[in-house]
């Protein structure tokens, strides 16, 4: 599809072992958005083949990443009077090009500082749940790129970090003795405007396809080689929706793309951060059994639920899994973060070590207390259910439902109307 290669599903359909395979689009979870359908043992036609080929070729951008960064050295050689924005089509105009958008909202005086940070000129793609875009708050990207550079770190393999890949690539531009560089990848094709091609590649996370080829692909390995592959850590904060495997394959491949450098990291690891919300880390850690969750709640911008405020303020659930040495990552004091010296980590302040546990439980932030029957920590709110055999909330229905969401694993919904999503 025009996405790269689609992913193989199976519909499983109640009563019946096995499900019948097919192949979707790896990327966009609503068929409105790709409509790529293909059952596994299905023949394809030669006719329909070379349709499906045009038709993916004529869903690609008008202009090639090459022929923005061309767009965009012009762009810089205008006087600011002559510098705009399209909003509409999210494009930067040339003077010839005026005409075609003057009935388009259009931006006007484009400065230098606006042009580096596109994440603020750029609307985020929130409602397309194929991209889900949210953009870390200051006061995180800022924690981010300060924990990065403490830990001693000089590259940022960026997948789908635009913001945190923009403070690094503006310092870097202003700041002569700052020696962090940043390479973005990011399905978001609208960033080819503003990045040269070894500072961004159209990537898509969910089946590791570089859109331009080997040239882009060799621009991330060239990337991952320098200095012998030291000092490189990859961020990503991929859309929550996302299928944990589907993600976990591809941050596998950039892996082993790491490893192959010269001198061949033994049995390390390319240090990653994964920012991802708390329910999914039963699912992370099957997928990395190195990693582990740190307490940190990660802020965004343009979504009013996952605020860090101070009076009724909603707990962000999005953490930071690592396989650094989770003692390594030191959470600001100020926010109320303190170490456990018996977990040798940081953890909020309403995390209480439970002596039974003999760890810190609490994932979301508040105080979490033992239940002796379950023999492990649960929310505050729920309480022992002897129908049930275990802790659930006081007004629970006590029936169970047949299967457990896809999501969060609990029972009474389905994935798509988990709670926990409420940011899809
Ligand atoms: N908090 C981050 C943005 C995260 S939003 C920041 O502020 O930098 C998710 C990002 O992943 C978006 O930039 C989106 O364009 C990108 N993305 C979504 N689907 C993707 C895919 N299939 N492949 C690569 N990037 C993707
Ligand atoms: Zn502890
Ligand atoms: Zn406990
Ligand atoms: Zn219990
Ligand atoms: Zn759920």
């Amino acid at each position: 599809c025009p996405l790269g290669p689609a992913l193989l599903f199976v519909k499983t359909s109640q009563g019946k072992e096995e499900g019948r395979r097919f192949y979707a689009c790896s990327a966009c979870r609503d068929r409105k958005d790709c409509n790529f359908f293909q059952w596994e043992d299905e023949k394809v036609s030669e006719t329909r083949r070379a349709a499906r080929e045009e038709y993916n070729r004529n869903h690609q951008p008008f202009f090639t990443h090459r022929q923005n960064v061309e767009r965009y050295k012009n762009f810089l050689l205008l006087p600011l009077s002559k510098r705009r924005f399209c909003q509409e089509c999210q494009q930067l105009l040339l003077p010839a090009e005026w005409q075609k958008h003057s009935d388009h909202q259009v931006l006007c005086d484009i400065s230098t500082a606006q042009l580096r940070s596109p994440s603020q000129l750029l609307y985020p793609l929130e409602n397309k749940k194929t991209n889900a875009q949210y953009l870390f708050a200051d006061r995180s990207c800022q924690f981010l790129l300060d924990l990065i550079i403490d830990l001693g770190f000089r590259r940022v393999l960026s997948v789908g970090t635009p913001r945190l890949h923009e403070i690094i690539q503006s310092k870097a531009s202003q700041e002569e003795d700052f020696r962090v560089r940043s390479l973005l990848l990011d399905i978001d094709f609208r960033y080819s405007q503003f990045y040269a091609e070894d500072e961004f590649c159209h990537y898509n996370m969910f089946n590791h396809y570089f859109f331009g080829g080997e040239a882009a692909r060799e621009t991330c390995r060239k990337f991952l080689y320098q200095d012998n592959g030291e000092r490189v850590i990859m961020v990503t904060d991929p859309p929550f929706g996302g299928l944990v495997e589907a993600l976990a394959s591809s941050f596998k491949k950039l892996m082993a793309m790491w490893k192959e450098t010269e001198e061949g990291h033994n049995n390390q690891e390319m240090p990653m951060f994964w920012i991802f919300p708390y329910f999914f880390e039963s699912r992370i850690l099957e997928c990395f059994p190195s990693f582990s969750m740190m307490d940190y709640q990660v802020d965004y911008d343009n979504h009013a639920l996952y605020k860090h405020g101070k009076t009724g303020r909603r707990q962000s659930p999005v953490r930071i899994f690592t396989n650094l040495t989770p003692s390594m990552i030191v959470l600001p004091v100020e926010e109320g973060y303190r170490f456990c010296a018996i977990c040798q980590r940081y953890v909020s302040s309403g995390n209480q070590h439970c002596e039974i546990c003999n760890s810190c439980t609490s994932k979301d932030g508040r105080r979490w207390k033992h239940c002796v029957l379950c023999k492990k920590c649960v929310k505050p709110s729920w309480f022992h259910c002897n129908n049930c055999n275990c802790c659930a909330l006081q007004n629970h229905a006590c029936e169970k439902t047949d299967a457990g969401c896809f999501v969060c694993g609990k029972a009474g919904h389905k994935r798509s109307a988990c709670p926990s999503l409420s940011r899809t």
